[in-house]
C-alpha cells in the first residue's frame, strides 16, 4: 500500500530556524527612518522584545529553537505532516503531475501563526514581560497569540480589525476562552482609535489601524510587549520550521518539489514553506520555483512598487524595502482578510524582484477559491482556511498546465489553517 501521509518521528524535530539573511543573494535592505517624527527605530526596539529584535538583523545562519520552544512545538502537535493528494490527483485526472500539501492546519488554533507564537510568547517571559498586546485580521495570529500567552502564563490583548470581529463570533469566543482581551478596532482604547470613530463611528478598520492602535496601548502600558505575527524577518524566520521539516519529508519518500506554492499576506507561511529550499536553491544545492497566490483585493507581489514605505497607516513602524500598494491604500474587504494587507514581506520581496518567487492573484468575489477549497474537502476530506484556499487553487491551475506541457513534476502546496471557524463564509460563499 502506498502511504499518503508523509510522518515525521517527534525525535526528528529540527533543531535550529533557518535565518536566510546571510544567504541572500544581495544584503536585505536595512529598515530606514522617515524624514520627520520621532525615531521609529527606537520606537520598535521599545516595544519588542529584545531576542526578536537581535533575531531582526541576525547574520547567523542557523538559529537554536530553545528547548522550551520545542517541547511547546511538540505539545502543538509537531512535526506536522505532508500528505501525497492522491484523490486530488485522481479527480484532476493527473498523470504527470503529483501533488502533495503540508499541513499547517493540524495547529490547535488553525493556523501556522502558533509556530512564531510560541516563540515570541517564551522570549517574553523569559524577559520578564507579563503582557503580549498585538492586532489580528482574519484572527488567526491573534488566537495563536491568545494560545500561545496562555500556555507561557502572560497576558494577551488583540485589536482586531472590525469588519471581521463582527462575524467571526466563534474565534473571538475562542480568544476569550483562552483568556484575552479583545477590542474591536479601530476602539476606543487610543487616542487614533478614537479619532477615527470621531470621524465615522461604522468605520470596518483595516490591519494597519489596528497595528497603529496596538504599537500605541504597548507605549502606554508597562510590562508589555507588541508581537508582530507576519512580515518581519523574524517571524519568517520562526516559520522555517514549516518547510525544514517539509525537506526531511521528501527526503523519507526520495521525492522532491519542482514548485513550492503558498498563499501570501505577509508572507510569513510561503516564507516559512519556502525558505529553506530558496536556501539551497541558492547554494545551487538544488531546483525549485516558488509561487505566491494572492488577492486582487491587495496584489503587493504583482501591482505594487519595490521602494520604502511604512508597515501600518499610523506610521509608527521605520521604513522598510517592500512590494507595497502604499500604506495608506484602502483594500475591499473579502472572507480570506488574512491575506489583506498592502506590502510583501522585504525578504519575500526581495527574492521577488531577483525573480526567485513568482506571484499571482485571484479575483475578489473569491468564486474561484472557494470552488478549490470545496474540491480539496471532497477530494481529501479537510476544509482548509480561505487563505489557504488560495494555494490550493494556484496548485490546482499549475498542475492542470503542467498536464498540458506533460512534463514530471512535483508541486508542494502549503495549507496554512483549518476553516472550522470560517463556515459561516463557506454558507455564504458555497452554499447560497
Ligand atoms: C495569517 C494567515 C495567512 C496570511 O499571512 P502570511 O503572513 O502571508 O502567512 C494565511 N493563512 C492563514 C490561515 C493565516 O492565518
Amino acid at each position: 500500500m502506498e502511504k499518503n501521509q508523509i510522518s515525521l518521528p517527534v525525535d526528528d524535530l529540527p533543531k535550529k530556524w533557518y535565518n536566510i539573511l546571510p544567504d541572500l543573494p544581495e544584503p536585505l535592505p536595512p529598515p530606514k527612518e522617515p524624514d520627520e517624527g520621532p525615531s521609529r527605530l527606537e520606537f520598535l526596539a521599545k516595544t519588542m522584545t529584545k531576542e526578536c529584535l537581535s533575531q531582526e538583523s541576525s547574520s547567523q545562519r542557523w538559529i537554536a529553537i530553545p528547548e522550551e520552544v520545542r517541547e511547546l512545538y511538540i505539545q502543538a502537535g509537531r512535526p506536522r505532516p505532508l500528505y501525497r493528494a492522491r484523490r486530488l490527483e485522481k479527480h484532476l485526472k493527473l498523470k504527470k503531475t503529483r501533488l502533495y500539501y503540508k499541513r499547517e492546519d493540524l495547529s490547535p488554533t488553525g493556523s501556522h501563526k502558533t509556530n512564531t507564537a510560541l516563540a515570541q510568547a517564551y522570549f517574553a517571559s523569559r524577559e520578564g514581560k507579563r503582557v503580549l498586546i498585538t492586532e489580528t485580521g482574519a484572527g488567526q495570529w491573534g488566537t495563536a497569540l491568545a494560545h500561545a500567552a496562555r500556555l507561557a502564563g502572560l497576558e494577551c490583548v488583540v485589536f482586531w480589525v472590525r469588519s471581521v470581529y463582527d462575524w467571526k463570533v466563534d474565534r473571538r469566543t475562542l480568544m476569550q476562552l483562552l483568556g484575552a482581551k479583545v477590542y474591536a478596532s479601530p476602539s476606543k482604547q487610543t487616542r487614533m482609535g478614537r479619532e477615527i470613530l470621531a470621524r465615522d463611528v461604522n468605520h470596518h478598520g483595516s490591519l494597519g489601524i489596528a497595528v497603529s492602535e496596538g504599537l500605541e496601548y504597548t507605549e502606554e502600558h508597562e510590562g508589555s510587549v507588541y508581537c508582530l505575527g507576519s512580515v518581519l524577518n523574524h517571524v519568517l524566520m520562526h516559520q522555517t520550521i514549516i518547510g525544514l521539516e517539509t525537506i526531511k519529508q521528501f527526503e523519507l519518500i526520495d521525492d522532491q518539489p519542482d514548485l513550492i506554492v503558498g498563499c501570501l499576506g505577509g508572507g510569513s507561511n510561503f516564507g516559512g514553506i519556502s525558505l529553506p529550499f530558496v536556501g539551497e536553491v541558492l547554494k545551487k544545492k538544488r531546483e525549485c520555483e516558488f509561487l505566491a497566490a494572492q488577492t486582487m483585493a491587495s496584489p503587493s507581489l504583482l501591482k505594487g512598487r519595490y521602494e520604502y514605505d511604512f508597515g501600518d497607516v499610523g506610521e509608527h513602524t521605520p521604513l522598510m524595502k517592500m512590494y507595497t500598494l502604499g500604506h495608506k491604500t484602502e483594500m475591499k474587504p473579502i472572507k480570506a482578510d488574512g491575506l489583506r494587507y498592502h506590502a510583501a514581506a522585504p525578504i519575500i520581496s526581495l527574492l521577488r524582484h531577483r525573480g526567485i518567487v513568482k506571484a499571482t492573484a485571484y479575483p475578489t468575489d473569491e468564486r474561484a477559491v472557494f470552488e478549490a477549497a470545496k474540491i480539496f474537502l471532497q477530494c481529501e476530506g479537510w476544509l482548509i482556511a480561505p487563505e489557504s484556499s488560495y494555494a490550493v487553487r494556484a496548485g490546482i491551475d499549475e498542475a492542470v498546465k503542467n498536464e498540458k506541457i506533460g512534463q514530471e513534476k512535483a508541486i508542494c502546496m502549503n495549507i496554512s489553517g483549518h476553516g472550522f471557524l470560517d463556515i459561516p463564509a463557506y454558507k455564504e460563499k458555497i452554499l447560497s
